[in-house]
């Protein structure tokens, strides 16, 4: 299947997305970690994309729309991809449509985690992630057994740049302002998928689950 995820930062996509990779297989392709590996690696994309992720600004549309179709025509997504981060436009939205179309594939569902923005602060301020594996956990909810390491493979955990008090505040504005207009895009196409992110993680993922089986039959 063909997903989106969306959700404010800090509503649990990452999270979700892990289980749904490892339960269903479908590569799990997130802009904003192809943008920051491009910035780690110091390439042509990178040095592109820097200037505005420092800024808190959008990479511009046709920067993002054509490494997203590039991502989409490798061949594991042929049976199947989690597009999370993308898109975050509705002029992205419409691209992908017509390379959905151009491919002969189509959007099954979009997954819309929905958390009260109030408990999203708490959320983010307290997410570690894995430095190798990129693994998600979080000091209190979702704490690894030992300490700064990383479960899956004993990496080192670490705090994101932008997972900060200061910085959190406002990407929650400017999130919420740019998600409402996707939001009807996708509810206006009846493909959205509306789930409680307001539970413990095993509880979302079951109701993902009872999304994607029923999708399946
Ligand atoms: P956040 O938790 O801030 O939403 P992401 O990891 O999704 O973080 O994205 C980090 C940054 O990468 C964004 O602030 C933005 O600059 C850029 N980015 C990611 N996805 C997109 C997109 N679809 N369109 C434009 N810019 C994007
Ligand atoms: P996103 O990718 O949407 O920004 P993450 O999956 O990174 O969100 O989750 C943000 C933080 O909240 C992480 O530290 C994660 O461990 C934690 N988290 C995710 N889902 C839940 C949940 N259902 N309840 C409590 N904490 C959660
Ligand atoms: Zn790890």
């Amino acid at each position: 299947m063909n997903l989106i995820l969306m959700g404010l930062p800090g509503a649990g996509k990452g999270t979700q997305a892990e289980q749904i990779v490892d339960k269903f297989g479908y590569p799990h392709i997130s802009t904003g970690d192809m943008f920051r590996a491009a910035i780690k690696g110091g390439t042509p994309l990178g040095k592109k994309a820097k200037s505005f992720i420092d800024q808190g600004a959008l990479v511009p549309d046709e920067v993002t729309i054509g490494i997203v179709n590039e991502r989409l025509s490798e061949s594991d997504t042929d049976k199947g991809f989690l597009l999370d981060g993308f898109p975050r436009t509705v002029e992205q939205a419409e691209a992908l449509d017509q390379m959905m179309s151009e491919k002969g594939k189509k959007i099954d569902a979009v997954l819309y985690i929905r958390v009260d923005p109030e408990k999203l602060l708490t959320r983010l301020t307290g997410r570690r992630i894995c430095s190798e594996c990129g693994a998600t956990y979080h000091l209190t909810f979702n704490p690894p057994a030992k300490e700064g390491v990383c479960d899956k493979c004993g990496g080192a955990l670490n705090q994101r740049a932008d997972d900060n008090e200061a910085t959190v505040h406002e990407r929650l504005q400017v999130n919420m302002s740019q998600q409402q207009p996707l939001l009807d895009f996708y509810e206006a196409k009846g493909s959205l998928k509306t789930i409680n992110g307001d539970q413990q993680i095993t509880d979302v993922f079951q109701e993902v689950s009872e999304i994607l089986g029923v999708l399946t039959k």
